[in-house]
């Protein structure tokens, strides 16, 4: 297993789905783990689960999309080696059906979440000269997904976002990346399934997009994340990291 050991991570949206699974296994690697959330009980729930394992973790309440409080958040936290963006929000719809508040709301937790997150963070790895920031995009950050407007919008501005990042800090020892599931089976999942017309259907759909025929499990994803935190990957930068069960391999 690669090594987080005396290193220092932040993992936002950690109190469920993939974010706790990448939390856990930081800790599992030797990280100390700063678990951020706006839903205290949860992000309190992944401290407890990790400090039951015999690792190190503290939890911060944050909502990402306030700059202000993620400014404030940065002033008092050591300097990070490794940040997650992970926090992030769907919406199901097609143009008739998103409305302009849809896209804001979206684009305020999974674009200007990162961004703000980054513009609290990175300095201090910019000033120390190393660090990994990897953001949680989606295949919807490669492709179209159907009935996805708004999330395919804000998931290809993440990508784009992480590229950028990647470039204009190429020679730093700074490194941002993106991590691309496919479907995972998490509570954000449950939700979309709940919004859906024939719940029943939407699940053999989202399934069915992926060459395995099932879901990725959320530790799935928390492995890719772990090796890019980890020095073994210091020569990839700017990257998309598809786990998606060839979903996107014909397109
Ligand atoms: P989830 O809903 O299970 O967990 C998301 C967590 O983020 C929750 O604990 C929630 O409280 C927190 N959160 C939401 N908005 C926040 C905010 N503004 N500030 C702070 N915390 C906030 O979600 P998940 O399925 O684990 O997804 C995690 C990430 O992975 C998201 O960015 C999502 O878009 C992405 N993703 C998920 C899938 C999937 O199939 N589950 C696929 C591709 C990408």
């Amino acid at each position: 297993m690669f090594s987080l050991a005396q290193k220092t991570a932040l993992v936002t949206g950690a109190g469920s789905g993939i974010g706790r699974a990448v939390a856990q296994l930081f800790a599992r690697a030797g990280a100390t783990v700063w678990v951020v959330d706006r839903d205290a009980a949860a992000g309190e729930g992944t401290v407890a689960a990790i400090r039951a394992a015999g690792g190190a973790a503290e939890f911060a309440a944050l909502d990402v999309s306030n700059e202000a409080d993620a400014l404030a958040l940065s002033a008092r936290l050591p300097a990070l080696d490794i940040l997650v963006n992970n926090a992030g929000i769907g919406h199901v719809g097609s143009l008739p059906n998103t409305a302009a508040a849809d896209l804001d709301r979206l684009y305020a937790v999974n674009v200007r979440g990162a961004f703000n997150l980054c513009r609290a963070f990175v300095p201090a790895m910019l000033a120390r000269g190393r660090g990994s920031v990897i953001n949680l995009a989606s295949v919807a950050g490669v492709v179209a997904v159907r009935e996805r407007l708004a999330y395919t919008t804000t998931k290809f501005a993440l990508v784009g976002l992480t590229k950028a990042l990647a470039l204009d800090h190429s020679h730093t020892g700074v490194r941002f990346n993106a991590v691309c599931p496919g479907r995972v089976e998490t509570p954000f999942v449950q939700a979309r399934l709940a919004e859906s017309p024939d719940p029943a259907a939407a699940r053999r759909e989202m399934a069915s997009t992926q060459l395995a025929g099932r879901m990725a499990q959320p530790e799935e994803i928390a492995a890719a994340a772990l090796y890019l935190a980890a020095d073994e990957s210091a020569m990839v930068t700017g990257s998309t990291l598809m786990i998606d069960s060839g979903w996107t391999a014909g397109k």
